[in-house]
């Protein structure tokens, strides 16, 4: 499910990140180079636990 993305974020390539959810977890993939990185990677794991709470609520709401 793409959810949210993180602009030339991807330490591989500098390409688009998408952050993903699924029922194992959360992961972030590169939509250029397909790289997946998880949360710790990229040092972003209060953003991101942010963002998949708001996707979350919409899921639901
Ligand atoms: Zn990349």
């Amino acid at each position: 499910m793409l959810s949210l993305i993180r602009r030339k974020a991807c330490k591989r390539c500098g390409g688009d990140l998408s952050i993903e959810c699924d029922i194992y977890g959360v992961y972030i993939e590169c939509i250029q180079c397909g790289a997946t990185w998880n949360k710790e990677d990229l040092k972003l794991a209060s953003q991101l636990q942010n963002a998949v709470k708001a996707t979350n609520q919409v899921k639901v709401a």
